[in-house]
């Protein structure tokens, strides 16, 4: 166990000051792996500070010179990417086969796409719209950006915020969940390996209620970026309206599975067992509710339970385990009741539904979870569980897998299974939600967006979409025709 600087601000690892301790728990095991003390409101201040600092000399920076070091960043992250690999699963539990497959190059992807990207901010080409004027588009950062992410892919969401943000000439105060804070701290060191300005990229940890609040409120923050629940994200939006603050939300998911009776019945099953199990299910994107045409429902269930059988659940630092443990015991027990509320309300468990007998002792594991036989509106099929829990429904008509797809409050994914051209066309023009895939499910690009529709939340991650989050549009119109008596003066002064 090490005793940890929790902050970083202004380019240096600082102690908190809230006085309150921080244990940071390896969930795969129970075992606190860093302590150190948590950051209070001064410490919210200090790094807002910095950040404004930083910014005129980051926001005048020109693209390329940006450009450049977000490119040695990727280098540092490179020559680094095994202690991230091995830091990112032992802090979140996770198999240590998904961060070093996708969390960690992920990341290294990003930055290296935001490095090219940096240099192609784009506007509307310069016009004379009115005749008289010449018009052109200037795209600026915000300012400083305060930025809030969950525990679950804690490098790649602290990435998500990061990159677009700096990338576009902003400076940015990062809040981690309390729970993850160990690799976005070690992320902001290597942007200082980098060369990338002290007080461009600052990281407070502490409690989200506390220092993600104060972030929030802070006069100095002219943008809120949040990926989390939507209960905290709703309330994060409501304390920025009272700063009229641009807030962007990335917020809870729900995904449908919709198999139709065309599809590939082992293609669907296994998308649907690794779509559900990736991350140990706390993916806001994971598939959590298959719909399934009744011709192939049954053989759907049977072949999902067999594979989810294969599904190796073990310790996190095992190259050979496929899912890790939960983030917390406390997760755990909201799965479980969950799971648990299900079955009195008549749901089956086909397979799973309890802790695994054989992974170590005060670990927050939790088995491979196959659900049927629950009703569309009963909480497993409405609410988010964020655990490896799948829930199986059969359907009979087109229309009504598409209406049963888009009967919850969440739109961020989706995915629709067929051979049939046009009932993917179909579904992916009709499924609420910010990405619909079509015969797979949960694969994501730096070049393409990330984010929700309805209570899943708004604006862009990755792609340049994201780039008109982080940036103010400014219009500037210049008179062309030189004369002290334009045209439209006539609205004001009659004859002369
Ligand atoms: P959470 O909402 O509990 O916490 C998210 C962050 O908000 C944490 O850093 C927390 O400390 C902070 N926070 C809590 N209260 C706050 C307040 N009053 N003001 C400001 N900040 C506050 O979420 P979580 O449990 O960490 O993560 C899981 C959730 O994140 C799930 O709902 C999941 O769907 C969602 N998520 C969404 C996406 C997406 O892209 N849409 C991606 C990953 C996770």
């Amino acid at each position: 166990m090490s005793q940890e600087k929790l902050q970083f601000i202004a380019g240096e690892r600082r102690e908190g000051s809230s006085g309150k301790e921080l244990s940071i728990i390896d969930p795969s095991t129970g075992e606190t792996i860093a302590t150190g003390v948590g950051a209070d409101v001064s410490d919210v201040d200090a790094a807002v500070a910095a950040a404004k600092a930083a910014l005129p000399g980051w926001a005048s920076a020109t693209p390329a010179e940006r450009s450049d070091l977000l490119l040695r960043w990727a280098d540092v992250l490179r020559a680094r990417s095994a202690e991230l690999t091995a830091l990112e699963s032992r802090n979140g539990g996770k198999a240590i086969k998904l961060a070093d497959g996708f969390d960690i190059p992920g990341v290294i992807d990003n930055v290296t796409f935001f490095a090219t990207t940096a240099r192609n901010l784009e506007g509307k080409a310069s016009g004379e719209y009115s005749g008289d004027h010449t018009s052109s588009i200037r795209r600026e950062p915000v300012g400083v950006i305060g930025s809030i992410s969950p525990w679950n892919y804690p490098l790649q969401m602290a990435a998500w915020k990061i990159l677009p943000a700096v990338a576009a000439g902003n400076t940015i105060v990062l809040k981690p969940a309390e729970l993850t804070p160990l690799t976005s701290l070690l992320f902001a060191e290597t942007a200082k390996e980098a060369g990338i300005p002290d007080g461009v990229i600052n990281i407070v940890t502490g409690r989200g209620s506390v220092v993600g609040q104060a972030l929030v409120e802070h006069p100095d923050v002219s943008m809120v970026s949040f990926t989390g629940s939507t209960t905290v994200g709703k309330q994060v939006a409501a304390t920025a309206a009272g700063s009229v603050k641009r807030v962007h939300l990335e917020l809870g998911g729900k995904a449908p599975f919709v198999v139709f009776e065309d599809a590939d019945l082992e293609a669907a099953a296994r998308g649907a067992v690794a779509g559900s199990l990736i991350n140990a299910g706390q993916d806001c994107t994971a598939a959590t509710r298959a719909y399934v045409q009744r011709p192939l429902y049954e053989n759907f269930v049977r072949r999902v339970a067999e594979l989810m059988d294969e599904v190796k659940v073990g310790p996190a630092d095992d190259m050979d385990t496929d899912m890790g443990s939960l983030i917390s015991i406390k997760q755990r027990e909201h799965v479980a009741g969950m799971v648990d509320r299900a079955v009195e309300a008549g749901a089956k468990v086909v397979r799973g539904g309890r802790i695994p007998d054989h992974t170590p002792q005060g670990g927050a594991y939790y088995e491979p979870t196959l659900i049927t036989d629950a009703a569309q509106d009963s909480e497993i099929v409405q609410e988010e569980v964020f655990g490896p829990v799948l829930v199986v429904l059969p359907f009979d008509t087109d229309d009504e897998a598409i209406t049963l797809a888009n009967d919850t409050p969440y739109g961020l994914a989706a995915s629709a299974w067929s051979s049939n051209v046009f009932r993917t066309q179909r579904a992916t023009r009709e499924i609420q939600a910010g990405c619909v895939w079509v015969n797979d499910h949960i694969p994501i690009i730096s070049e393409m967006p990330h984010g929700g529709y309805k209570a899943s939340g708004f604006g862009k991650d990755m792609s340049t979409y994201s780039f008109d989050e982080y940036t103010n549009v400014k219009h500037v119109m210049s008179d062309i025709t030189g004369e002290a008596h334009k045209g439209w003066h006539d609205l004001i002064f009659t004859g002369h």
